[in-house]
């Protein structure tokens, strides 16, 4: 029989905190998932290590290079602006909360992802299967919804924007935003201060109720929000209480049944993370100041448009991407950034070459696909200078990785995303300081290449296949495999 899949996506879901709940038998559903189907505790994520982009890859299956959203702020250079997806309430009050809402709810699916580049929810409804999609910020699919803003939301954006249509899968809710007639909204919280249901326990009630009022689609991806908070304010590794009430959401799923294994005859899950976070130090040495640094060159600021600036600053806490306008500042900005050992790795694109400087040491590397050296996914590579810069040892004509997952084919693909900027990547415990970036002095934070921010626990139940060495972008595929062959299956016999 067909299984109903469900993906459910947990922000900053962190493999050691998994492993300690594991252990401590705290997360019974978690746990009974895990035992009957498969588990990893290394499912790579893309680069940066930031939301809106791993949530992209995804609901696509691809990198920036393909769903082309590059980072949470980043210079969108046909409009010549700073887009920021609402970092933080100041990030807000300065481009205007109508502005924040319309590049998170309507621009980001709608303008930003890519249109060539079709959502999970697109593909399969092409071959006739139902989806749904619970608070996860890539939704876009063929059904129309209008959005229904609430009241305080439209107080604060001053009555400046009521509503818009939107394209999302078969069923779609986000928070009150977009919420189905068949749904009582005051089943859980939802007030403003609730993020009007972007929240876990709203997902986890929505889950259960598709599943209680048969309303599931054959597919569905529920996000879990929660976590990444909880991981920013007091650390990564301090959040088993967030995993612990996701856990209770899935046990009161399997609940509805006549019990847990029965559960898994009809339902299939696969849970994830998008990325993981890295502990910030206490020190102001610990903020990677960029603004301070490049204040010789004239930076466009968040909500202008470019005139004659000469650099835009993208901090994505521990990564930033940097613009040039005009290249000629280029190798002026990275000679400076190079004398700081905070910045790991400074990363640029020239011709078909990607290029690889340490902070501090200068140490190069460069690289191109193709050649005679694979790593461990088979791919090709070329490369020159120093492996050391991104940890990669070598066994022969392998490349072997290390403290920098997949690191030659996730910088090209962030490369190729934003393919005249230059990347930098941030020392574990160090974040990048620009304007209105969040800030975690003694938090967690994500972004960077690391493994700390990269690298996220996988669990697979109900169905009969594992996914060898596992990407966050591996789930599209997988998903289609199995369920369009079931189809065709069905339909032959
Ligand atoms: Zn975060």
């Amino acid at each position: 029989m067909l299984k109903k899949v469900i993906l459910c996506v947990i922000d900053s879901f962190h493999p050691q905190v998994l492993a300690e709940c594991f252990s401590r038998g705290w997360v019974p559903a978690l746990q009974f998932l895990r035992d009957e189907g498969y588990y990893h505790n290394d499912c790579v994520s893309v680069f940066p290590t930031m939301t809106p982009t791993a949530a992209a890859a995804i609901s696509t299956g691809r990198h920036s290079d393909m769903h082309r959203v590059p980072g949470f702020i980043w210079y969108d250079e046909a409009n010549k602006r700073i887009v920021n997806y609402g970092a933080t309430p100041m990030a807000i009050y300065r481009v205007g909360v109508r502005t924040v809402l319309e590049e998170l709810i309507y621009n980001l699916n709608l303008k930003h992802l890519n249109s060539k580049t079709p959502t999970v929810f697109e593909t399969l409804s092409k071959h006739g299967i139902s989806t749904g999609c619970i608070n996860f910020f890539i939704y876009r699919g063929t059904k129309e919804y209008r959005t229904k803003i609430p009241i305080t939301m439209q107080l604060l954006s001053k009555f400046n924007w009521q509503y818009q249509t939107i394209y999302g899968p078969d069923q779609l809710v986000l928070g009150k935003v977009v919420c189905p007639d068949w749904l009582d909204p005051a089943g859980a919280p939802a007030a403003p201060w609730n993020k009007y249901g972007i929240n876990d326990l709203f997902t986890g009630y929505v889950l259960k109720e598709m599943v209680r009022q048969n309303k599931l689609p054959q597919f569905t991806l529920a996000y879990f929000p929660d976590t990444d908070a909880m991981a920013h304010d007091h650390g990564p590794l301090d959040t088993h209480k967030s995993i612990r009430r996701v856990d209770k959401q899935i046990a009161a799923i399997l609940d509805l049944y006549e019990n847990w294994h029965k559960a898994l005859d009809e339902l299939a899950f696969i849970i994830v993370g998008d990325h993981s976070q890295t502990l910030i130090g206490r020190n102001r040495n610990h903020l990677i100041n960029l603004q301070s640094m490049l204040s010789k060159f004239k930076q466009l600021r968040l909500g202008s448009v470019l005139t004659d600036e000469e650099l835009v600053i993208s901090p994505n806490e521990r990564m930033a991407i940097l613009n040039f306008p005009e290249d000629k500042i280029k190798d002026d900005v990275v000679k400076r950034l190079v004398k700081d050992y905070r910045i790991t790795q400074i990363i640029w694109k020239e011709a078909d070459e990607y290029r690889v400087l340490k902070g501090g040491t200068g140490q190069k590397l460069s690289f191109r696909p193709g050649g005679s050296y694979w790593d461990r996914s088979g791919m090709n590579w070329t490369w020159s200078g120093d492996l050391g810069i991104l940890d990669y040892r070598t066994q022969g004509r392998q490349l072997i990785d290390r403290d920098y997952p997949d690191a030659f084919y996730r910088i090209k693909t962030a490369m190729d995303g934003s393919p005249r900027g230059v990347l930098l990547s941030a020392l574990p415990g160090y974040e990048f300081r620009g304007e209105h970036a969040p800030l975690h002095p003694g938090g967690g934070s994500h972004g960077s290449l690391h493994k700390k921010d990269s690298v996220v626990p996988l669990i697979i139940a109900g169905l009969e296949k594992d996914i060898p060495n596992p990407r966050i972008t591996s789930f599209v595929p997988y998903i289609l495999a199995y369920l369009t062959c079931q189809v065709q299956r069905q339909h032959i016999f």
